[in-house]
């Protein structure tokens, strides 16, 4: 498909039906693999919420910011009328306050739900701007690599700080990626304040989804 075409599709879907579909606390509760998946990663408070309501210009399909350590599911959202494909907003990571059980239960159902989901074409790994990939966000990046699921780094709120400094972290961040063997070699910069990258993000989702 042409790019042109894939921009304009994507912006019909993402501006038609996109409906809640399931809150999965664990794997049991997984809808049937029946639609293309694109999941969506981040730690706490990077502003994974903000994108996804910016992606479907909605004010709130997910939620903003609940407690830290309380959002534990993966939320499943379908787009599309029949369904194209899904997003799925996957529990935030890093939360400082999580005790070690919590932590580890993360772990568990993530890495499951990588490892096993035959229809996740794709991760989005989100990382703030102001900050650059930390410490966790290389944790999940290895994850990813391990479960062999292609993913594409997000650099989010790039309104937050100067056009020198977005330079430098998304170098340094693009240079994180060619270290991952799962990481796509492009970074996308997004400020979902402002309306930056999200229309070329809309694009590239809906081009994973049908691949
Ligand atoms: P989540 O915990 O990852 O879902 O993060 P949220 O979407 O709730 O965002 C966390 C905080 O960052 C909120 O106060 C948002 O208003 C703010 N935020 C999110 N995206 C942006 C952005 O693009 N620009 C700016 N300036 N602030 C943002």
């Amino acid at each position: 498909m042409e790019q042109d075409d894939l921009a304009e599709q994507a912006r019909r879907l993402f501006s038609g039906r996109v409906e809640f579909l399931k809150s999965a606390p664990s794997l049991k509760f997984l809808p049937d693999p029946d639609a293309p998946e694109i999941a969506f990663a981040g730690r706490s408070n990077v502003g994974k919420s903000s994108l996804l309501n910016a992606l479907t210009g909605r004010k709130s399909i997910a939620r903003t910011s609940v407690t830290p350590g309380r959002t534990q599911e993966l939320n499943f959202f379908e787009v599309g009328e029949p369904t194209v494909f899904r997003l799925v907003d996957m529990p935030g990571y890093g939360f400082a306050k999580a005790p070690p059980k919590v932590v580890e239960q993360w772990k568990r159902t993530v890495r499951d739900y990588l490892r096993g989901r035959l229809v996740l074409r794709r991760v989005l790994v989100l990382i703030d701007a102001r900050h650059g990939p930390k410490p966790v966000d290389i944790e999940m990046m290895k994850m990813l690599d391990e479960a062999a699921v292609g993913y594409r780094i997000v650099l989010t709120k790039a309104d937050k700080i100067k056009a020198t400094e977005l330079e430098a972290v998304h170098a340094a961040t693009l240079a994180e990626a060619r270290k991952h063997s799962a990481a796509f070699p492009e970074v996308a910069i997004t400020s979902s304040e402002k309306g930056m990258g999200i229309a070329e993000l809309r694009a590239a989702v809906l081009g994973d989804a049908l691949i």
